[in-house]
């Protein structure tokens, strides 16, 4: 399949302006991007009139849970039988792919194997979503975020606790050997978990060392829960590859993390707060009160380290924790708006986070993340200007065509998914 995309104005996701061109897609790559006054050899191909769109790279969620399956607490996560949890696993990659995302770095699966196996399916082309890395579980302590059971019930949640570095690492292992790309583990707390809170940083040195140990033996990556400022230091200590959140980190936590900008990436996953921080406005009970008095300071300090990470130069990713019924899969664009509204990127600097430092976190600098000969051909045809106003990736109206690899899709009509056209 050889296909010319003509007369777009052409964002290569570098953060160079965009420019009239030509984009010629060969199979799964692109083999030439040219100006549009260029001759660009281009037999055979099939034209496709742009003019007046705006072509980008693909998006990639960087903090993806696609088998959060948009319920209002973890436990119900618990309580879905693997074979429902698969399908609507699958369902979350269609979604996302419909949202324009065309890769995702998973930040915790809900049961051990639902990434992996979306993952592979969607390699094996049975299933249409995202290029995925697959996670773990996510790896907690008991009473952290995630340890959903009590004393007098069994119940599930999205984590496993784990105690100790045996235990860490027999986990980590067996998560391995099931075939996850990322081990996630749960280094601080969460506002909410009243025996873990958000500043304290549960998990202890030797147990984060030994799951990165194992996960870099194994050539694989780890991903932290890390709202502390002393849990944020914890995996920059032991080699964490990917450190979300960072809400609390103090000076010296941010110098170390500027330190180690080549080597990590962080990821606020803010969209989850702020869309409950909406919710909550409207919610005149005293609980309601209560949580918005207690969710606040938390976006306060978020916000504070964000504008800060983006001054160093601190690579960010987008993805909000998409997969709760205050943030359901698929409205994942709305990440972008969040930066440049709360964190002070440009629009130009949202869109760089979604596509090229997306790219460089999928482990695919190299391939993805930018429109360049050679590259795959993961685009988005955008109808607007993102760089006006990068809300307009919120519509999925707006989103002309999605290509994946050179496969092409389009948003479905009235329902939360793409099709494939070719
Ligand atoms: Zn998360």
């Amino acid at each position: 399949m050889r296909l010319l995309i003509e007369g777009a104005m052409v964002w290569d996701g570098s953060g160079a302006r965009p420019f009239a061109g030509k984009v010629l897609i060969d199979g799964e790559r692109i083999a030439a991007v040219a100006p549009q006054a260029e001759n660009v050899s281009s037999d055979g191909a099939e034209c496709l009139d742009a003019a007046g769109k705006f072509l980008m790279p693909g998006m990639v969620e960087g903090h993806a849970h696609l088998s959060f399956v948009d319920t209002p607490r973890g436990t119900w996560l618990g309580e879905l039988p693997p074979e429902d949890h698969a399908l609507l696993t699958m369902d979350a990659a269609r979604r996302l792919l419909a949202a324009g995302f065309t890769s995702a770095c998973s930040a915790a699966a809900a049961k051990i194997r639902l990434d992996v196996a979306v993952r592979d399916a969607i390699n094996q082309g049975v299933i249409d979503g995202p290029r995925l890395l697959a996670a773990s579980p996510e790896l907690t302590v008991t009473g952290g975020l995630g340890d959903g059971r009590r004393l007098h019930l069994h119940q599930d949640s999205f984590g496993v606790a784990v105690d100790g570095p045996d235990e860490v690492r027999r986990m980590a292992r067996l998560c391995l050997r099931e075939g996850v790309d990322v081990i996630k583990l749960n280094i601080s707390g969460e506002l909410g978990t009243e025996s873990a809170p958000a500043v304290a940083a549960m998990m202890t040195d030797a147990e984060v060392a030994a799951g990165v140990e194992a996960a870099h033996t194994a050539g694989r990556r780890v991903a932290a829960h890390a709202r502390a400022s002393d849990s944020v230091k914890r995996a920059l200590r032991h080699g964490v590859d990917v450190i979300y959140h960072c809400d609390y980190a103090d000076e010296e936590a941010l110098d170390l993390l500027e330190a180690a900008k080549d080597r990590i990436f962080t990821g606020p996953a803010i969209g989850l707060t702020v869309s409950r921080l909406e919710g909550l406005r409207g919610d005149n009970t005293a609980e309601g009160r209560r949580w918005l008095e207690r969710m606040t300071p938390q976006f306060e300090a978020t916000c504070r380290v964000h504008h800060e990470m983006r001054r160093r130069g601190i690579r960010v990713v987008v993805g909000g924790d998409y997969g709760f019924a205050a943030n359901p899969q698929g409205t994942n664009a709305r990440d972008l708006e969040h930066f440049v509204t709360h964190f002070g990127f440009s629009p130009s600097e949202a869109l760089q986070a979604a596509t090229r430092t997306g790219g460089e976190i999928m482990r695919r600098g190299h391939e993805l993340g930018l429109v360049r000969q050679g590259y795959l051909a993961d685009l988005l045809l955008v109808d607007g200007d993102p760089l006006k106003d990068v809300r307009v990736l919120q519509d999925k109206k707006r989103l002309a065509l999605i290509m994946k690899g050179g496969v092409r899709y389009a948003p479905c009509e009235g329902a939360p998914h793409v099709r494939r056209l070719h």
